[in-house]
């Protein structure tokens, strides 16, 4: 299993000093329903609205100018593909992997300041997240980058929001 190591990239911690003295949530990139192709739904999005009705989950919302997001802090994806189902225009395109985010766990996480939290990890049902004990009985959170479907299920599951996510570094997981 390839696992992230700790530091300012995705897919791992963020434990940079500035995060860990302040706790700070990385920025957290726009992210288009799955199978989106971006620059079809810049061009050919008519802001409708219909995939957002369509997501049983209730994680589309309108975005800057109305263009749909996916907002993982109401829930995670099923991947049902409703959203791209319902989409009257050529913007979704399901033979291509949904995503090319994956979790990242920034430098307010608990187990960093040494208070027993795994709720993130527990949320997970790809297993790609997991924790290696550091001294002084904090812990670090490793996300395996292969395994993470960036499903978003461990962003609510966090109680202090540490959990945002980011660009893929590479071979993102293929569903
Ligand atoms: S695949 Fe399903 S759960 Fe995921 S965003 Fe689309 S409609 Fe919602
Ligand atoms: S259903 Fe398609 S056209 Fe309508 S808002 Fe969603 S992406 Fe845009
Ligand atoms: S996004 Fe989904 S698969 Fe990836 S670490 Fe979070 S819960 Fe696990």
């Amino acid at each position: 299993m390839s696992t992230q190591r700790p530091g300012p990239r995705p897919g791992g911690i963020d434990r940079g000093r500035r995060g860990l003295l302040l706790g700070r949530r990385a920025a957290v990139p726009p992210i288009h329903p799955p199978w989106a192709d971006a620059a079809a739904l810049r061009d050919l999005c008519t802001r409708c609205g219909a995939c957002a009705t369509a997501c049983p989950e209730r994680i589309i919302a309108p975005g800057d100018g109305g263009f749909p997001v996916v907002r993982f802090t109401a829930g995670e994806c099923s991947f049902c593909g409703a959203c791209a189902t319902a989409c009257p225009q050529p913007i979704f395109d399901t033979g291509r992997r949904p995503w090319t985010h994956v979790a990242a766990v920034g430098g307010g996480c608990l187990a960093v300041a040494g208070v027993y939290c795994r709720s993130c990890q527990d949320s997970c049902p790809e297993a790609a997240l997991r924790f290696r004990p550091l001294p002084g009985g904090t812990a670090e959170a490793l996300v395996d980058a292969s395994a993470c479907t960036g499903c978003g299920a461990c962003v609510p599951a966090c109680p202090v929001n540490a959990v945002t996510m980011q660009p893929a570094p590479e071979k993102p997981h293929a569903c």
